[in-house]
């Protein structure tokens, strides 16, 4: 299992694709580890991060994104997390999708 932490995160904020990628997003930063720490291009900081509930009548997990942001949760700040954590999943060869979003738990 891989695992990522919020020092390759802070390490990344100096590599210029990572940048790009932000940009496009009109953001500046995205560092920690859930909760996360969005920077916002308006200047802004938003905290985001994810929770788990257990379905009463499944068992299954459910996970569900939270920002600090005045949109709350319908934002491009979760977005770009859940973007950010897939194309790190993704470059580590990790396909397993529920077993990447567990482990921001
Ligand atoms: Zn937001």
């Amino acid at each position: 299992m891989t695992q990522y932490n919020a020092i390759e995160r802070e390490n990344r904020m100096t590599d210029s694709g990572f940048l790009e990628f932000l940009s496009a997003r009109r953001l500046t930063s995205i560092t920690g580890s859930s909760p996360y720490t969005v920077g916002s291009q308006s200047g802004q900081f938003y905290a985001v991060d994810l929770t788990w509930q257990t379905d009463r009548y499944s068992g299954s997990m459910e996970g569900t994104w939270h920002c600090s942001c005045p949109a709350r949760d319908a934002c491009r700040h979760i977005a770009a997390v859940v973007d950010m954590r897939w194309a790190e999943a993704a470059a580590a060869n990790d396909y397993d999708g529920m077993d990447v979003m567990e482990r921001e738990r």
